[in-house]
């Protein structure tokens, strides 16, 4: 650690611009500001000192991004607005400075000290997919893998911790470079001998397995291809180890269906590696019956390590009726699994010009994207859901399809007045027309938005919208003035979860090398504060939890995050800086779920 310390805000202006925001103002069941002499007082079960301790319980920046009159912020930059956090149970007992933390020690209290690390309010992804998470994890990654011989080795060492007979199955290999000289069965066959191995291609068009696979797919050369589908044979005629495009299916359908503990493992260690990224807690976009069951089964033996928000699958319509009588739940301090809303689709994606635009496509004239919201959309179930309290969150990447979707959730609002209070969100909110910005903030839509998806995009969106349109493409800035809430995330597994990344996409819209010089698009850029907000604060807001979570203070639930670098004084002074942070601790519901040295 090596961050300079700045001096404190005393004690007592700490107290002042708390009870000045009003972020003090406990929740419902929240107890009062402790008034009791020190020796009558309960003990703290976790005491967290010698951090800098940014409490975003201050006022919410203005539209352009300056910081409240009262945030902790001046002319030579932001300044920790305390120093020390004490929890019991799962609440926040204790906002301050160190000497006066110390009187929460008893006996039994677990003291940490941070060594000047910086401690924030929980960090949420609000936006995730987290079975595909769980399965990348646990499959053989062999993306930026250049040779068969490598790609082979990655499979033996796999092997040689798996138990004989279990399938392995793998990816990333990439077949599109590959296919002047796609590999065979043969090697991966010597290597692996004794383990049937499944490896899907970077662009999931191509597979290639080893001869135990191959058997337990019963094929043979006399095999044939399905229509629309190729198995590539060696010289003589047997197959030679790879199928492209539907003959993909015949190795696939080989390998046995998970049973439920393995299901719910895929899905556990995607939730682990979010609570080790930092997170307090995720918002599924669209679980279906069967990933429901899972988080069900992990809730109810207490196995959650973090919050899970759930967007039902908008696909999964039986799912939906069974859902609708009960309503959307209401999150609570001890709870890990809350269904708050409904994910539907309104387009595809601006990369594959699937979303879809009120004019053609600059690079495809003609083409305008997908012609309707998907075909599983079923506009009378989603209404009854929001009718019912359920949040919407509608994925519309185009103009065209943003339009639709605020016409959509503006008409249910019209027609029932139960649905305003959904506090809907638009899933990306990409691409807009001027006329549709002011319409999120008329009628509280949410836009949810991904900022590493900017600068991931950046090098192709203009190609795709042309000069004028690409201006509100990714536009934070512009709804921001316009008075709407944002929403940052990740959309993983698509893209990388990296809370510092998405900072910096957030803050700089440069990539990782510091591409482009300024950023792209600068004037679309988040202060630091806004890009923390996007994951701490307005997440809060949009799971209908700010009352309870999102700033730190007395009555709050214990969420908490604590990094090795200040986001908010890097992001100012040196944004790259943020790239390499590093997460210290996760605490939810005061227990520890991650903790590093
Ligand atoms: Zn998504």
């Amino acid at each position: 650690m090596s961050h300079n310390r700045r001096s404190l805000a005393p004690v007592a202006n700490l107290v002042l611009l708390l009870a000045a925001s009003g972020a003090c103002s406990p929740g419902r069941t929240a107890p009062p500001a402790d008034p009791s002499p020190a020796s009558a007082r309960p003990h703290a079960d976790l005491i967290l000192t010698n951090a800098r301790v940014y409490t975003l319980a201050w006022g919410e920046p203005a539209a352009d991004g300056a910081p409240a009159a009262n945030a902790p912020h001046g002319p030579a930059g932001w300044t920790p607005d305390a120093q020390a956090v004490a929890i019991r149970g799962s609440r926040i007992v204790f906002v301050g400075a160190n000497d006066a933390a110390v009187a929460w020690r008893g006996p039994a209290s677990r003291v940490v000290d941070l060594h000047g690390a910086t401690l924030l309010p929980g960090l949420v992804d609000s936006h995730v997919h987290i079975l595909e998470l769980g399965r990348m994890l646990e499959r053989v990654n062999l993306v930026g893998v250049t040779t068969e011989a490598e790609a082979v080795e990655k499979v033996a060492a796999r092997a040689a911790v798996t138990p004989k007979g279990a399938w392995i199955l793998g990816y990333g290999w990439d077949e599109g470079a590959w296919a002047n000289h796609y590999p065979t069965l043969k090697l991966l066959s010597e290597r692996v001998p004794d383990h049937p191995v499944y490896l899907r291609g970077l662009h999931s068009y191509a597979v290639w397995g080893n001869r135990l696979a191959f058997e337990r797919a019963n094929i043979t050369p006399a095999t044939r291809a399905p229509a629309g589908g190729e198995i590539k044979h060696d010289a003589s005629g047997a197959p030679s180890g790879v199928l492209v495009n539907a003959a993909v299916k015949l190795l696939e359908s080989a390998i046995p269906t998970p049973t439920a503990a393995e299901f719910d493992a895929v899905v556990l260690k995607g939730l682990q590696a979010m609570a080790e990224a930092g997170y307090v807690a995720v918002q599924e976009a669209g679980a279906d019956t069967e990933l429901m069951a899972a988080f069900e089964r992990l809730a109810a033996t207490g196995r959650l390590p973090i919050r899970v928000y759930v967007m039902l699958s908008g696909r999964d319509h039986a799912l939906l009726e069974r859902w609708l009588p009960r309503g959307r739940e209401t999150p609570g301090e001890q709870r890990m699994l809350t269904t708050l809303g409904v994910k539907v689709f309104f387009d595809g994606a601006l990369g594959s010009r699937g979303a879809r635009l009120l004019a053609p496509y600059v690079d495809r004239p003609g083409e305008r994207g997908v012609p309707t919201p998907e075909a599983a959309f079923d506009p009378k179930l989603t209404a009854a859901m929001m009718k019912a309290g359920f949040q919407v969150d509608i994925h519309a990447i185009g103009d065209a399809a943003n339009r639709e979707a605020l016409d959509f959730i503006e008409g249910v609002m019209k027609d029932a007045p139960s649905a305003r209070t959904g506090r809907h969100r638009i899933e990306h909110a990409q691409v807009l027309d001027a006329d549709d910005v002011p319409r999120f903030a008329r009628s509280g839509v949410i836009a949810s938005m991904q900022p590493s998806h900017a600068v991931e995009d950046m090098a192709w969106a203009e190609d795709r919208l042309g000069a004028e349109r690409v201006k509100l493409a990714y536009a934070w800035r512009t709804l921001r003035r316009a008075g709407a809430r944002l929403v940052f995330s990740s959309d993983l597994p698509g893209t990388d979860y990296n809370v510092f990344y998405g900072l910096h996409s957030a803050i700089a819209r440069q990539d990782r090398a510091g591409k482009p010089e300024g950023g792209w698009r600068a004037d679309q850029r988040m202060t630091p504060e806004e890009a923390l907000r996007g994951y701490t604060t307005w997440a809060a807001y949009a799971a209908f939890v700010e009352q309870h979570t999102g700033a730190l203070a007395v009555g709050r639930w214990a969420d908490l995050t604590a990094m090795d670098i200040d986001p908010l004084s890097a992001g100012e002074q040196a944004p790259a800086q943020l790239l390499a942070g590093k997460i210290r601790m996760t605490i939810v519901a005061g227990r520890v779920v991650k903790s590093s040295p």
